[in-house]
């Protein structure tokens, strides 16, 4: 397997500076826009096939997320890609120095599966809009989504800046051996740790957008049923298959049942008594997630749910009560419908809680307390942060979205993607006056002091 040609044509056309042109930049961004709407009952059929997306949520998580970031994109993009004016210290002057928006080249993009249309075309359109040339490589595990994108990237994109690999593993280590001038992932830990190794090679820089157990923190303060319709709408979207959704949930004694309570009620309202007959909610990935998920059940107090069914991908909204620490339920990412409900002792105990696990990539509080608010900010270290809401952060275009230590590196939405696929060239420029001989040796005529 040898992409080479392929590599070395995308390199030859960035060469060119035809994706320097902004006027192309936007072109090729509506295009982008267009290739989601005219192919939008197409998309959502092929979500349904590969995760049983209902289709309101493919439309608001998938297709409109990426044609709303396209307008936000094509409105800004002249702004972004100016020059940046900066003070100059007396030292260089008179000068005039700017920061220089540059495109870095040619950028691998790596998809996960779940999300697999959002997390191609939005890191695109960021990509594009900075000016570079694209290799997108779809997740296999999405086969039906990946095979559209395949097909329709070529009919309404420059087929000489953005080209297309379908495959898995065997597909992705090929393309790694090749010297990308960025490569950006979207996966678990243990594979970005194989895609930062082979970047190191050549030194390319990596955008790593991971995952973790991102946690919720529920005040004795909170409106309860409004948490647990946030909660429930972030935790059971896609099946629990949302990097930023709820992991786990962290409580007093005392909520634990009223929260329950209410959280299942949710669930009612959303997905009806009999959840595997909803039309509103998701499956499983495929079979082997579904064995691994349904295996943290084992041993475990279920306080909902619980029900699942491998053979057609199933698990209900589960709700699982004081689930042991050292459980894999509690030591690794569920990435799945199961939501444990952990009772601690007070605010203080739930920051300990947290902080003395990885850095989650979001980290959530519902309270009415503004001060125990900041303190959660403040004290709580994890990508991206929700007070009183969970997931909602990523619709805001402008709020850079990515992890921080296991849960990525780098970050991309809005002016954050541009910066990102952007190389930000310092320049200094300066008139031929006569410097301050001070600056050039000899050295020796004046007394200094540090
Ligand atoms: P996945 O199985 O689709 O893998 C991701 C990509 O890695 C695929 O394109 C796949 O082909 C490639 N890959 C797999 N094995 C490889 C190997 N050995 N060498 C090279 N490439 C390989 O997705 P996944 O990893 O199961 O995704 C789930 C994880 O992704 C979760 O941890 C989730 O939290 C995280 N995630 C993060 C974000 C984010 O934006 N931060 C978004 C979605 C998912």
């Amino acid at each position: 397997m040898d992409f080479t040609a392929k590599f070395t044509q995308l390199q030859q056309y960035f060469s060119h500076n035809k994706t320097r042109d902004l006027a192309w930049r936007k072109q090729q961004l509506q295009q982008i826009k267009r290739l989601v709407v005219d192919n939008e009952s197409a998309f959502l059929s092929a979500l349904a096939t590969d995760l049983g997306k209902p289709a309101q949520e493919a439309w608001m998580t998938e297709t409109s997320y990426v044609a709303s970031d396209v307008d936000h994109t094509c409105k800004r993009l002249h702004r972004w890609a100016k020059k940046r004016s900066v003070s100059t210290p007396l030292v260089a002057q008179p000068g005039r120095s700017y920061i220089q928006p540059e495109p870095q080249g040619t950028v691998l993009i790596i998809g996960a599966w779940n999300y697999p249309l959002q997390l191609i075309l939005a890191p695109l359109v960021a990509v594009i809009a900075a000016g570079n040339c694209a290799l997108v490589k779809p997740s296999e595990l999405a086969p039906t989504t990946s095979a559209l994108l395949a097909k329709l990237i070529p009919q309404y994109l420059d087929k000489n800046a953005v080209s297309v690999v379908e495959g898995g593993a065997d597909e992705t280590t090929a393309l790694l051996a090749l010297p990308f001038d960025h490569i950006m992932y979207t996966g678990n830990g243990q594979v970005a740790r194989i895609v930062m190794a082979a970047a190191a090679k050549h030194l390319t820089p990596v955008t790593l957008e991971l995952g973790g157990k991102s946690p919720v923190y529920v005040d004795d303060s909170a409106d309860l049923n409004i948490t647990a319709q946030r909660i429930a709408w972030g935790k059971w979207m896609n099946a629990g298959q949302t990097c930023i959704a709820p992991d786990y949930i962290l409580c007093s004694k005392r909520l634990v049942t009223p929260l329950t309570t209410a959280l299942k009620a949710q669930i009612i309202n959303m997905f009806g008594q009999e959840p595997k007959q909803s039309k509103s909610y998701g499956r499983i990935v495929n079979q082997r997630h579904t064995k691994r998920i349904s295996d943290y059940l084992a041993d475990q107090d279920i306080a909902v749910g619980g029900e699942f069914d491998l053979e057609n991908r199933y698990i209900a909204p589960t709700i699982v009560i004081n689930p042991a620490r050292d459980s894999s339920l509690m030591s690794e990412e569920i990435f799945g419908p199961i939501l444990p409900i952990i009772a601690i002792e007070d605010f203080a105990q739930a920051k300990a809680f947290v902080t003395m696990r990885d850095k989650p990539l979001a980290a959530y509080i519902f309270s009415k307390n503004k001060h125990q608010c900041q303190a959660w900010v403040h004290d709580v270290r994890a990508g991206n942060q929700g007070i009183n809401d969970v997931i909602m952060f990523n619709a805001v275009p402008e709020l850079p979205f990515g992890g921080v230590g296991p849960s990525g590196i780098g970050q991309y939405s809005g002016q954050a993607g541009f910066d990102n696929f952007s190389h930000l060239k310092s320049v200094l420029a300066r008139p031929f006056i006569k410097d301050l001989p001070i600056r050039f040796a000899p050295y020796g005529k004046i007394k200094f002091k540090i």
